[in-house]
């Protein structure tokens, strides 16, 4: 589940985003309206934390953009205007929810929390391999019942290859998902986190969750 925050006050961007990341959620931060529209171009997002102000233009502006492109990703409004007329508006442009600033973390989160869900009913929100049980989202991993902490890279790893289950996926592919495209294929940082994974869901040795494929890449056993 991943989280775009569209916010140009830097020290509130990085407040949400490290409240989101310690609930595991995957979260970026965009300053100003072109940085959101790049993020959206890059990649999907579950869910959008939008600020109204933003140097480069108004957050309702963006909002009506979305909508009118078609998109239906829930948009929480965050916006130091808390008059009525400004919900409302907000509302009526397609926000699914609003909170005015100065506002409680907590809170931010459990609607967040909320949102997520309304958008992944219908969906598949669990997945599962063997005695694993991935929580998209709860963001929460469990093997044989036990809770097992991940942390947010660990989770996208595990996560990719339960949803390409039959798939073998070569370094490539999991850099770029896992990843930045920029990320260096000389490294390897990704045999490190898979080795990691392995031995923090423990499997047993006879029984590896993850197969290594050598000179391919990697497959769910
Ligand atoms: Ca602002």
């Amino acid at each position: 589940m991943k989280i775009l925050i569209v916010e140009d006050q830097a020290r509130v961007g990085r407040f949400v985003e490290k409240a989101l990341a310690e609930r595991s959620y995957a979260a970026r931060v965009a300053g100003s309206c072109a940085a959101a529209r790049d993020a959206l171009a890059e990649s999907p997002y579950d869910v959008i934390v939008l600020d109204a102000g933003l140097p480069d233009g108004d957050g309702f502006d963006l909002l009506r953009e979305w909508r009118a492109d078609g998109s239906d990703t829930p948009v929480l409004i965050l916006s130091a205007r808390d008059a009525v007329e400004d919900r409302i508006r907000g509302l009526d442009l397609g926000a699914d929810d609003y909170l005015s600033k100065p506002f409680s973390i907590d809170e931010l989160v459990a609607r967040v929390r909320s949102l997520l869900r309304r958008q992944s009913a219908g969906r598949t929100t669990v997945l599962t391999h063997g005695p694993i049980r991935v929580d998209l989202v709860s963001h929460t991993v469990t093997c044989e019942g036990q809770r097992i902490d991940l942390t947010n890279r660990e989770f996208a790893l595990l996560e990719l290859f339960l949803q390409n289950p039959s798939r073998l996926l070569t370094r490539t592919f999991i850099a770029e998902r896992v990843w930045d495209a920029s990320y260096d294929l000389e490294t390897n940082l990704i045999d490190v986190y898979i080795r990691r994974l392995r031995r923090k869901l423990r499997m047993p040795p006879e029984r590896p969750l993850i197969r290594t494929v050598r000179g391919s890449g990697y497959q769910l056993a």
